[in-house]
């Protein structure tokens, strides 16, 4: 069968150190049209990416010097990482647990054994969907501020080529999802969006994920706004049905960015 091919051969970077798995991974994705690259050990895998950041990253958890989660914490210290969607391999539900409840923000995860077709459209459609996210977030967003305050800048400034977000002028550090999630709710103050809405918007694939998944991202996205304007309550949550951005957030004029 012919799979249709990627615009470019997007580098894919696989930690993993099981070559059986890895023989079948760099198979499939070289046949569908992706320039595979093995490492063997996280250390490896710290290398390449420093070298050139790939596509994507896909990292096993249980790997032989350091586990998938330091690794994918490691590479979160380089340059260029937070542009990189990674997918964890995980072999044990523990494993799972930890991938879901996300204190990481890893943008999926495949649990062993996986039909290596399947996790090849998995990156395909993560790929996809990243390349669309970047081409079409919407440009500054912003929460209305009060008539009194005609001048002040807005609270929320997304930028949607960099995938950033600033909030009260001070750029926030935010995960792939924590972004899209943040990105939406910003475009309408006071929108209700159910989790499934959420997961249904926000995520590539939202029959593998669970309603905690979005609570789990809400709940670290709500940190890093507090860590900036810690008497602020920008997200509501309502008790039973879902999240909405805050309507009336206080105007950035009334907070000097520190
Ligand atoms: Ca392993």
């Amino acid at each position: 069968m012919s799979a249709p091919a990627p615009v470019a051969r997007a580098r894919i970077l696989i930690a993993e150190d099981e070559s059986g798995i890895a023989d079948t991974l760099c198979y499939v994705l070289r046949a569908d049209g992706y320039e595979p690259v093995w490492c063997a050990t996280a250390g490896e895998a710290l290398a390449q990416f420093g070298a050139r950041p790939p596509a994507l990253a896909i990292l096993d958890v249980g790997l032989p010097d350091m586990n998938g989660f330091e690794l994918f914490r490691r590479l979160h210290e380089l340059p260029g990482a937070e542009a990189v969607p990674m997918l964890f391999l995980t072999a044990r539900s523990d494993e799972i647990d930890r991938v879901v409840g996300l204190e990481l923000g890893a943008d999926d995860y495949v649990a062993k054994p996986f039909s290596p077709r399947e996790l090849v459209a998995r990156v395909r459609t993560i790929l996809r969907r990243s390349a669309r996210a970047d081409a079409a977030v919407p440009v500054p967003a912003s929460a209305p501020a009060p008539a009194s305050a005609p001048a002040a800048p807005p609270v929320f400034q997304v930028d949607g080529e960099r995938r950033r977000i600033r909030y009260y002028g001070r750029a926030l550090e935010l995960s792939r999802y924590e972004y899209r999630l943040l990105a939406l709710l910003v475009q309408r103050p006071g929108r209700v969006y159910t989790r499934e809405e959420l997961l249904d918007m926000v995520w590539d694939d939202h029959a593998q994920s669970l309603d905690r998944t979005v609570d789990a991202h809400v709940k670290t996205l709500r940190a890093k706004l507090k860590a900036v304007a810690p008497g602020v309550e920008a997200i509501r949550t309502l008790r039973g049905v879902g999240y909405a951005l805050h309507e009336d957030l206080p105007p950035a004029s009334a907070r000097a960015p520190s």
